[in-house]
């Protein structure tokens, strides 16, 4: 010890480091899907509850056409697994809840998955006192674009659709036009085609490819000769053509400049895109029908397609969500999340943080929810002059009125909850 050893300074101690002093214990007391259908649609909203009878989340797990199925999956195996446990570590409880079942992925096990991920991003959200979108990194932007959905019986029709959709705000519109005598995608049947007339998608007609791919082109022309170049305008394949058709129509539509073209080719067709891409510079997007981070890593390394387009609680939830338009941002891929009717407004709300917060954003596609369901879901993102809107409540910003929700209960399973079969003429059954 030097002499002078009483002249030094007093050692420095750090403070006892307490991680979180402000947020008293919170756990996990309950976990339950709901089942509702407002407008006809069934609905599946997941609701974790805890100790605090304020601290719950809602996470949307819809899977419309075997939406019992994923009720099972929440009740029966992953509520068990998830009593008692601390809300607050979203990333492991889903880690171990992807691994629990040894076999994993899939739409079942993956909506089951998100609804317990949004609800816990929900419940952190409430326990900060901040929207989602702030816990990711806060705004980018003040609003998502949305884009509407045209259709008609023929080129004139559509154009009309989509004159009123331009006029009313919207900067991007999806068309889709019927094909005489086929059962179209996205659009409404011609007034002749008997009984089932102006009714969506007439399934019970047959559908052939190439009447199909000879038709869209003269739909794009017509509109780009009179609604013009200014509005963005988008179509859906929606995966029923041959891969090598897709590739010719993509090719044809390229004068047309498209914001995009979507779901060319099936999830099982994908080694295709390499091809599509030497031949056209249509902008794609794709990815409504992928489960699995095997199916479209590869299309964004490779920079292959140029939105992502996946169904947020199919790939299982924000979690994922949130990496994978991450990974999307460094090679070029803009987020385009699937957004219909069959998501609940719970998953539309989560679409529209990740909206706000990410970089790479492209568009969103929206819906128009009737009075029933914002009713049952107060809350429900707002949509105006062609955006949607955050209503900057902590969470997600998202409530739903439980005796209101049963009292919309499941429709029938018609068809066994099955998309209705397509057939070709020859009674062939293809991809819807
Ligand atoms: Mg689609």
């Amino acid at each position: 010890m030097p002499e002078n050893s009483a002249n030094w300074p007093e050692p420095f101690v750090a403070p006892a480091w307490d991680p979180c002093p402000a947020l008293p214990p919170v756990r996990i007391t309950n976990v339950k899907a709901i089942c509702t259908a407002p407008d006809g649609i069934r609905l599946v909203v997941v609701k974790i509850e805890t100790n605090e009878p304020e601290i719950y989340g809602l996470g949307c797990a819809t899977f419309t056409q075997r939406p019992l199925t994923v009720v099972t999956a929440v009740e029966e195996y992953l509520k068990p697994f998830l009593i008692g446990r601390d809300p607050d570590d979203i990333e492991d409880i889903y880690q171990t809840s992807f691994v629990s079942s040894y076999w994993r992925s899939g739409p079942v096990l993956n909506n089951a998955l998100s609804g317990v991920d949004m609800a816990l991003w929900d419940i952190k959200g409430k326990r900060a006192g901040m929207p989602v979108y702030q816990l990711l990194g806060g705004k980018v932007r003040k609003g998502a674009w949305l884009y509407a959905h045209a259709s008609g019986s023929d080129v004139k029709e559509v154009e009309e659709s989509v004159r009123h959709y331009m006029e009313q705000g919207d900067r991007y519109v999806r068309a889709q036009m019927a094909v005489p005598g086929m059962s179209t995608y996205g659009a409404k049947a011609p007034a002749s085609a008997g009984k089932s007339a102006g009714t969506l998608d007439v399934r019970q007609q047959p559908w052939e490819p190439t009447a199909y791919t000879a038709t869209v082109p003269k739909l794009f022309d017509h509109l780009r000769n009179t609604v013009g170049w200014e509005v963005e305008l988008l179509h859906d394949i929606h995966e029923r053509v041959p891969p090598i058709q897709a590739i010719n129509l993509a090719k044809e539509l390229e004068q047309y400049k498209l914001f995009f073209l979507e779901d060319p080719f099936s999830p099982e067709d994908i080694d295709y895109f390499p091809l599509m891409r030497q031949q056209t510079s249509t902008p794609i997007a794709m990815g409504e029908l992928f489960v699995n981070q095997a199916e479209y890593v590869p299309l964004i390394r490779d920079r292959l397609i140029d939105f992502i387009r996946v169904h947020i609680s199919d790939i299982a939830g924000i979690s994922m969500a949130r990496k994978m338009a991450a990974f999307c941002e460094f090679f070029g891929v803009r987020t385009a999340w699937h957004g219909p009717g069959d998501v609940s407004p719970v998953g539309h709300a989560a679409n529209l943080h990740l909206d706000l917060n990410c970089y790479n954003f492209g568009i969103q596609e929206g819906h128009e929810f009737k009075q029933n369901t914002r009713e049952v879901f107060p809350g429900t993102p707002e949509i105006r002059d062609g955006m949607m809107w955050c209503n900057e409540k902590p969470g997600l910003g998202v409530d739903i009125d439980e005796e209101l929700a049963a009292k919309f209960p499941f429709p029938d399973h018609a068809l066994n909850g099955a998309w209705p079969q397509v057939r070709r003429l020859d009674g062939t059954v293809i991809k819807p």
